[in-house]
């Protein structure tokens, strides 16, 4: 039997840069600067440089990145947002914890992105604002979106949590709509040792408001402006980014030469792969296919020892905890098609050659084994 290939491998970037990270978490350690503090708030500044931002905010993860940019939107109980149908659910949760509800709305056939007509079709007189997510790595169709909203009057927000780097028409995710909210999630193109997130905003604002927010309700200590909550960065976390932060230029290159390979040389008409328009400059975060009999493909490749895995198999819409919201299938058919076919070959930074090699020789062998 071959060597196993993992859908995706931390292990081997902790192995390269081990005494790196361990350093830095010793200092965060012989500081005890733990909870925010000066590793987090280093780690913000060094962010926002890097998406180009004027801030960002370092929060404990993607989802109450998500939460509080709603909250800092003043979204709560009566609101409606439109969000993809396929996504990560935290794009939904962060609507649903202000009390508002999400709306979903289809993809586009092709990039599998968030679909502007289906937008369009959705806004009612509560709608208030729209998540656009760049699924995948692969940025939305921003200024159509952004087109939309404006005339409706309604904000647009990122969900950036899979496209660190990305660009749209050369300008990087996260500076595009009102705020972009990122995950730090480990297997995320930028990962944190634990949990992590960030929002990144123009607006000080917002900022201010996302900082009060995520610090318990306070601006000094000791004093509850508002009801908060308590979702600080961990300085070990914000440490640990910073040195992770150095090396997401030569993942993200890495991540686009294996990604490019694959659109290349992967030629089986029985797989399908998403569209990248040539305003984007996706980051390749995770590479998904569909597959008209996915069952027999994931055992094929299983056979083959190669692990592959779905993002996502059930789109939001049709989740048992958005029942209470009345969908069916039918209601989002092109989130419902790729939620039934897709399939995530192996992808991250530091897998080798011969590794790319294999996957694409066993995509292009399959169907034609029988
Ligand atoms: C990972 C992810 C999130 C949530 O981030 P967490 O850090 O896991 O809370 C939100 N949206 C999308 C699209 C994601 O992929």
């Amino acid at each position: 039997m071959k060597e196993r290939i993992r859908r995706i491998d931390l292990t081997r970037d902790f192995e390269k840069h081990r005494e790196e990270y361990l350093a830095a978490i010793a200092k965060v350690c012989g500081e005890t600067a733990f909870s925010g503090g000066k590793y987090a708030d280093a780690f913000d500044r060094e962010f926002a440089a890097s998406v180009g931002s004027r801030y960002a905010c370092g929060v404990n993860n993607g989802t109450s990145a998500l939460h509080l940019a709603m909250l800092a939107l003043g979204v709560g109980p009566g609101d409606e947002v439109i969000v993809p149908a396929n996504t990560y659910i935290a794009t939904a949760w962060g609507v649903t914890y202000t009390g508002a509800v999400p709306v979903f709305a289809d993809c586009c056939a092709d990039t599998w992105e968030i679909d502007p007509l289906s937008v369009e079709e959705r806004i009612t007189e509560r709608t208030r604002g729209i998540i656009g997510v760049h699924l995948y790595g692969q940025p939305f169709a921003y200024n159509r979106i952004r087109e939309i909203a404006d005339r409706h009057g309604l904000f647009v927000v990122e969900d950036c949590a899979q496209a660190h780097g990305a660009r749209y028409e050369g300008r990087n995710v996260g500076t595009l709509g009102e705020m972009g909210c990122f995950s730090f999630y480990p297997g995320k193109n930028l990962y944190a040792f634990g949990e992590g997130g960030s929002v990144t905003c123009d607006k000080e604002e917002y900022f201010r408001h996302i900082c009060r927010l995520k610090n318990q309700g306070c601006d000094v200590r000791y004093y509850h402006d508002e009801v908060g909550y308590n979702m600080r960065l961990e300085g070990i976390q914000g440490a640990v980014l910073s040195v992770s932060l150095k090396y997401l230029p030569q993942w993200t290159a890495r991540r686009r030469e294996i990604g490019r390979r694959y659109q290349r040389e992967i030629r089986n008409p029985l797989l399908a792969m998403q569209a990248h328009p040539d305003n984007t400059e996706p980051v390749y975060h995770l590479f998904v296919v569909t597959v008209t009999d996915r069952e027999d493909f994931m055992q094929y490749m299983e056979n083959e020892n190669v692990e592959c895995n779905m993002h996502y198999p059930v789109p939001c819409h049709l989740q048992k905890a958005y029942a209470c919201l009345g969908y069916g299938p039918g209601d989002c058919p092109n989130a419902e098609y790729l939620a039934a076919h897709c399939v995530t070959l192996p992808l991250f930074p530091e897998m080798r050659e011969d590794e790319v090699d294999r996957v694409i020789a066993l995509c292009n062998a399959y169907g034609r084994q029988r």
